[in-house]
């Protein structure tokens, strides 16, 4: 099948390259010049694993097609996949100009019919929009929803073995074509789930909001039992294994980020806000990982008696999360401008995101490749994105290198005694510090 993709970012670049592999002819668009001639000439905007390689073996064999020109892009495809950004807007409801003016330029550009799919988190009802622009035009169009649920860090996993493949559509021509079109991502028994747009639209937000009301959950628990001298490692293997609750997304640690659940939630809460709802759970979620952002720097405040000036952290991790170089609302970024509005500084590694955080801070604070460089000359060391490399140190050389013994782990990295054990001074989230 011929394909065009709409916005070349996480997702456009991520379903992009997995259709290609299909063996489906992709063209994917981005207004962006300089990311789009950075991937003709193999250099990819984003960390992904495995990415890489995947858009240089389809560009290589001609599947793979990259472009700033609309009307190309678009020329013989049959699908049309929408996959721009959609920020949250200074009301907290999602920003769909971009949308808006794409599915504008598509009526204006296309030169045939096409399925236009709205792979954009987008609030319930902007499909029917799309639709209406889509309408005047002299070409008819039909339009789909078909909402994105991977990961980044495990994106190509997500786009080629989903757990489900959700489509909203008004006719059975639009269900056949996706149906098709998808038919190698399910061989395994995937559910393909065919619902109208707005299902569709919803089924992404309330997915998102479930699982950043686990987080936001786990992590008010976790300040719980700090206070009352319980383990929230315990409790959580206490409760994981009834199966009604499970263990999934209940990992507590410095707050959700990213470009996703923040906004997203935002803009659930906006959305019944406009049909004159409150939104009170969503309300509490967001508000609860606000504060969450905040512990590891009150922890590091508490430690010190409020006195940071002049002192030295180690930061490991700037990703939202392992295994993306993604920065978008990181926790980390939140704990650093705070550390240096007390008069600290800070020596960070991240294994993927220095020079995104670079771009925005400068040298503010110190950029070093490894994580052990990281922690010379530090006083303490602070761990904000759960990395896997971060697992395992050696704590005989923290212990060694830090001047003042002390780690602050947001991710619960650690059984409690094993820092202790090399007189490290040890600070986790839901369990008791341990001193070194
Ligand atoms: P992104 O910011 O990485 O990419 C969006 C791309 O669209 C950018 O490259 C931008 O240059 C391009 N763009 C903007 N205006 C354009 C225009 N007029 N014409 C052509 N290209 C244009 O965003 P993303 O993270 O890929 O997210 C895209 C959508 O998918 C959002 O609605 C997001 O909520 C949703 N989503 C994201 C993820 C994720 O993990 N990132 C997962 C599921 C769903």
């Amino acid at each position: 099948m011929k394909i065009a993709i709409l916005g070349t970012g996480y997702v456009g670049l991520v379903t992009g390259t997995c259709l290609a592999d299909c063996g489906n002819e992709v063209t994917c668009i981005d207004k962006d010049a300089g990311k789009i001639s950075g991937l003709l000439q193999g250099r990819l905007p984003i960390y992904e694993p495995g990415l890489e390689e995947l858009v240089e073996r389809n560009g290589r064999e001609g599947r793979l097609r990259f472009t700033t020109d609309l009307a190309e892009g678009l020329r013989g495809s049959q699908i049309v996949f929408i996959c721009v950004g959609t920020p949250q807007s200074e009301t907290g409801a999602a920003d769909l100009s971009t949308v808006f003016a794409v599915a504008e330029a598509i009526a204006k550009n296309a030169e045939d019919s096409k399925l236009v799919v709205v792979k954009s988190t987008v609030p319930v009802g902007t499909n029917a929009k799309v639709f209406e622009i889509l309408s005047k035009a002299k070409i008819q169009h039909r339009a789909a929803s078909n909402p994105e649920f991977l990961k980044e860090g495990a994106a190509i996993d997500d786009c080629t073995k989903p757990d489900r493949v959700v489509v909203g559509v008004r006719d059975q021509q639009s269900t056949d074509l996706l149906r098709e079109l998808y038919a190698p991502f399910l061989r395994t028994e995937r559910p393909f789930l065919v619902m109208s747009p707005e299902s569709a639209e919803m089924t992404k937000y309330v997915a998102n909001a479930m699982l950043a009301t686990k987080i936001s959950f786990i992590n008010e628990m976790a300040n719980l039992c700090e206070m009352t001298n319980a383990d929230i490692n315990d409790v959580r293997r206490g409760i994981g294994h009834d199966a009604r609750i499970g263990f999934q997304f209940l990992f507590p640690g410095a707050g959700y980020g990213g470009s996703c659940f923040p906004k997203d939630i935002r803009a659930v809460i906006s959305m019944a806000s406009a049909k004159g709802m409150d939104s009170r759970i969503l309300l509490s979620v967001d508000e609860v990982n606000e504060a969450q952002k905040l512990r590891l720097g009150q922890k590091i405040t508490g430690h010190y008696q409020g006195i940071l000036k002049g002192k030295v952290f180690a930061i490991w991790g700037l990703a939202f999360k392992p295994r993306t170089d993604d920065i978008r609302e990181a926790p980390a970024l939140v704990l650093i401008h705070n550390l240096l509005a007390a008069g600290a500084k800070c020596r960070v590694h991240d294994p993927e995101a220095m020079e995104n955080v670079r771009a925005q801070l400068g040298d503010r604070i110190e950029y070093l490749d490894r994580p052990m460089d990281a922690v010379q000359g530090a006083d303490a060391l602070v761990i904000v994105t759960e990395w896997q490399e971060f697992r395992s140190p050696d704590f005989a050389k923290l212990a060694s290198n830090l001047t003042d013994k002390v780690i602050f782990d947001g991710r619960n990295l650690y059984e409690p005694k094993a820092p202790a054990a090399f007189g490290l001074t040890y600070h986790s989230i839901g369990r008791a510090t341990t001193q070194g």
